[in-house]
């Protein structure tokens, strides 16, 4: 038997999210967790976002050993104003925590990337 765990992480925005009755029968190749993410997907804007958060928490990390703010990606990317681009950073930052590449941190701790609420700061994980 091969059984699939009863619950998923959303390929585009992180988050947990659970097996639902409608998906019963195809619940092996469900990836979105919504429709909102499922006609967003995964874009060129999202891997720029995803390769610039990572050249400069590895930069940070080898200067400092520090973090950084997910606004300062946002900026890196956008032309005029950043915050929109927000969600998309914090989309982006957790698919990397999940790929174990960096870690979400909150009170200079690591926290779970399904879990948090409020500011954070990104941590290159060597
Ligand atoms: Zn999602």
């Amino acid at each position: 038997m091969n059984e699939q765990p009863d619950y998923k992480i959303c390929v585009v925005c992180g988050l947990k999210f659970s097996k639902r009755a409608k998906w019963l029968r195809d619940w092996h190749a469900v990836r979105y967790c919504s429709e909102r993410c499922r006609r967003q997907k995964i874009t060129s804007i999202d891997l720029e976002i995803e390769d610039a958060m990572l050249d400069l928490a590895q930069i940070r990390w080898q200067r400092s050993q520090g973090s950084l703010c997910p606004s300062e990606v946002a900026m890196k990317i956008s032309d005029g104003d950043w915050r929109p681009m927000m969600e998309r950073v914090r989309q982006a930052a957790r698919r990397l925590a999940h790929a174990d590449k960096i870690e979400i941190l909150q009170a200079n701790h690591p926290v779970e990337p399904t879990r948090f609420r409020g500011p954070i700061r990104l941590r290159w994980k060597a």
